[in-house]
């Protein structure tokens, strides 16, 4: 059985923020090799100034959530798949990839080892994962750094939706996300440093969020900053927009497996031109943080297209999606082999 939740800390008022932890994860790349690694309890890192981070931003990074189920475990939902994306993500910048086998252990020791932060079932808060690699290293001449820290901290957040959640209203983007053939299928610092600057605007000017187009022909529905787009057509089916731009969100993913193995819908994963979007039903973002926000609105320059679900709630298909992955997740639902990760075992 599990150490319970600590009694200090208000689960159901927690926003998305940084709540610093006991121990995290640390394993240290030199001289060709990772050495043993293990848990520390020093929430800074000291480095030198020309760092290859610093310099040439020389960083990946993962997500992903622990959470307790309805009977008591501490879980996390597919973590070989994020080992496995950040392995993908390190080698396209010249980084040593993280062993996939050494990243679970990783994450059941920073997991145990933080399990008071883990909060209660029911409260809709959960423990966030964040695995990052960065070059270490003094780098001056461009060129990829020879030493490199791998860690994992944890932070406790609240739920993504506080009361609900309700439609958002997005953008088509002006700016451009990933450029083809460039970085915007790994999940690397440098991808959101350059989604800062129209993000700030976005939310000034009122909208929850960017839909970049892809960038050659600007005709093709790519993603937004940080969640990939599924769409629900007239005949029940479930789109989702195919590039080699794209990240490969694991909540896509696993809503493509749910939408087809529990609820016998046709998938289609493929591009999706934008001058189709007027004709879908319902819209979604999907990661990790939210799993889907339903998006009410796209505002194109002017233009508005409004799915006919409205701006009080999630579209019945979204929501059948929604509730079937989360339950899934949380274990009311049986999951399929390998996907719920038990962190004592
Ligand atoms: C992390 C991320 C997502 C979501 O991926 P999940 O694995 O579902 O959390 C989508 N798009 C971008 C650009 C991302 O960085």
């Amino acid at each position: 059985m599990s150490t319970a939740a600590r009694n200090d800390i208000d689960w159901g008022n927690l926003g998305f923020g940084y709540i610093k932890t006991d121990y995290r994860y640390v394993c240290r790349y030199k001289d060709g090799k990772w050495d043993e690694g293990g848990l520390e309890s020093d929430a800074t890192i000291t480095l030198s100034e020309c760092a290859c981070v610093f310099q040439y931003s020389q960083s990946v990074f993962e997500g992903l959530k622990a959470y307790r189920t309805e009977d008591g475990r501490i879980v996390c939902f597919r973590p070989d798949l994020n080992a496995k994306r950040m392995a993908d993500s390190a080698t396209r910048l010249e980084m040593p990839p993280f062993p996939e086998e050494k990243f679970i252990e990783a994450v059941k020791m920073v997991v145990k080892a933080n399990e008071a932060f883990v909060p209660p079932y029911g409260s809709g808060a959960t423990l966030y994962l964040r695995p990052f690699m960065i070059g270490t290293n003094p780098v001056i001449g461009v060129k990829p750094a020879e030493e490199f820290e791998f860690r994992i901290f944890v932070t406790p957040v609240g739920p993504y939706f506080k009361g609900g959640a309700k439609p958002i209203v997005v953008k088509i983007s002006d700016f451009d996300r990933a450029a083809p053939h460039g970085t915007g299928n790994i999940k690397a610092g440098l991808n959101y440093a350059m989604s800062l600057y129209p993000i700030v605007k976005a939310h000034e000017e009122g909208f929850a969020e960017n839909m970049y187009l892809d960038p050659q022909t600007r005709t093709k529905v790519e993603e937004t900053g940080g969640a990939n787009i599924i769409f629900i057509t007239k005949e029940g089916n479930l789109v989702t927009p195919k590039s080699d731009s794209i990240l490969p969100s694991i909540t896509r993913r696993s809503i493509c497996y749910v939408a087809e193995n529990y609820l016998g819908m046709k998938v289609e994963h493929r591009e999706v031109f934008f001058s189709e979007v007027p004709g879908f039903e319902e819209c979604g973002l999907c990661g990790t943080a939210a799993v889907i926000s339903p998006v009410g609105r796209i505002y194109d320059h002017g233009n508005i297209i409004n799915f006919p679900a409205g701006m009080e709630e999630m579209g019945p298909v979204t929501k059948k999606l929604y509730d079937t992955l989360t339950g899934i997740q949380m274990g009311r639902i049986e999951a399929p082999e390998g996907w719920i990760v038990e962190i004592d075992k």
